[in-house]
């Protein structure tokens, strides 16, 4: 029962490639690295190989090629670049699961060929659910493919359900922490800076997802997540603001019996969970104490003022290409917001607009979600430009 588990990191150095890296490190014995990937930070990934010795790297900015290549030559690793490499990668026959923490929509097209190649999924590439979860789960189910989360949230979820599989559920709460803003209202957040939002109060993540928690996007895009990996009705799916992070989401049962996953946030703990599931390894991660958390509390989630969550809600309900629609606008109002372009309550009025004007799909496929996604973001940066310019011309 000693066999090591081959893995493929995709997205290594971002905030939960490295913290799987950690997760690696103490278990030795449980996993062995095959492939690892990144997209600009080169010397963290060439850094990176050196200690792990996967088989095979991937740097998606094909201009760090050589760079890379050349460092990793003597090292005997092959190195590839690209987005397509990453996709066709993933099908190494000695891998066995491929934890997908690419961030974004560029993360679709690699777990949709690692599942078509059989592998196991740790899923933290939320995204994939997001703009197309219908398919993956359609495909993972024909391939025989498990998507483990990754994802605090349906972590917990995942954790309440095991030894449960065939009780159904009445409802989930995923819980939200409120992000940095939690309480604010419009006046205060049409003039936030993205410094401000990029301080989570619980957890440290990539720039995105950051940007996404203080917004509520990020639990919108959670909520589709959860309809597709638990199969749930719009209906059964509610949130809760809880603002310690200490419940990280609770499954309700048909009984009205109530089961929560706790625990102080590590993603460290969700990461180690799927990468090792079915087994429990033990870690010296910091314990909860009771003590330091005399009260946890929980409110409503306010979605008239932090609107993006009550859109992500409406293009769940709408179904068909709505909610690739919700993603690649957010995708590129986040990514104008990082550039100071916008102000940060201008982001739901990018996704709200494109969910109105780009062609609505009732019944997509493949195609589909790339064509949706492309004609979206062009609309959007439209948008984003418009928006500028009644800035500098009012
Ligand atoms: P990050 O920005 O820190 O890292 C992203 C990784 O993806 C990096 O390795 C980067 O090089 C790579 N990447 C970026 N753009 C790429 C592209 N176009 N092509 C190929 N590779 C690319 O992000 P993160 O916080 O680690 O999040 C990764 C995913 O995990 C996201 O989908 C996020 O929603 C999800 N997630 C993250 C956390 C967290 O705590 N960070 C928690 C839950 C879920
Ligand atoms: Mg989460």
């Amino acid at each position: 029962m000693n066999e090591k588990k081959n893995i493929a990191i995709l997205g290594s150095t971002g905030s939960i490639g490295t913290q799987a890296l950690d997760v690696v490190r103490a278990n030795p014995d449980s996993f062995s690295v095959e492939v690892l990937t990144g997209h600009g930070n080169a010397d963290l990934l060439i850094k990176q190989a050196m200690e792990f010795n996967p088989n095979t790297v991937v740097i998606a900015d094909e201009s760090k090629y050589q760079y890379v290549k050349d460092a990793l030559q003597p090292h005997d690793i092959k190195v590839f670049a690209g987005n397509k490499a990453i996709a066709e990668v993933v099908q190494m026959e000695n891998i066995e699961m491929v934890l997908t923490a690419i961030v974004g929509y560029a993360g679709l097209e690699s777990t949709i060929s690692a599942i078509k190649a059989g592998k196991q999924i740790a899923l933290a590439n939320k995204e994939t659910l997001v703009v197309a979860g219908e398919l993956v789960t359609k495909i993972a189910k024909e391939h025989g493919v498990n998507l483990y989360p990754v994802d605090s949230e349906h972590s917990a979820i995942f954790q309440c359900l095991a030894g449960e599989f065939h009780n159904p559920i009445e409802k989930i709460y995923l819980t939200a922490s409120g992000g940095p803003f939690r309480g604010k209202d419009k006046q205060f957040l049409s003039s936030v800076k993205k410094e401000q939002a990029l301080k989570h109060p619980n957890w440290d993540m990539g720039a995105k997802i950051t940007i996404d928690s203080a917004s509520l996007m990020n639990k919108g895009l959670e909520v589709i997540e959860a309809k597709w990996l638990f199969g749930l009705k719009h209906e059964q799916i509610d949130v809760i603001v809880h603002p310690q992070s200490i419940i990280h989401s609770i499954v309700q049962f048909t009984d009205g019996s109530m089961k929560a996953q706790m625990g102080l946030p590590d993603m460290k703990l969700p990461i180690q969970y799927a990468l090792a599931y079915p087994q429990r390894i033990k870690s010296d991660f910091p314990r909860f104490d009771f003590m330091k958390y005399p009260q946890l509390t929980f409110e409503p989630a306010d979605t008239k003022t932090f609107r993006n969550l009550a859109l992500a809600f409406e293009a769940m309900n709408r179904c068909g290409n709505a909610a690739c629609i919700l993603n690649a606008a957010n995708e590129v109002a986040v990514e104008a917001f990082l550039k100071d372009k916008i102000g940060f309550l201008e982001m739901s009025d990018v996704v709200e607009k494109c969910l109105e004007t780009v062609t609505f799909v009732s019944n997509p496929g493949y195609e589909d979600y790339v064509a949706t996604d492309k004609e979206t973001r062009r609309v959007a940066i439209e948008l984003i430009k418009n928006l500028s310019k009644q800035k500098t011309h009012p």
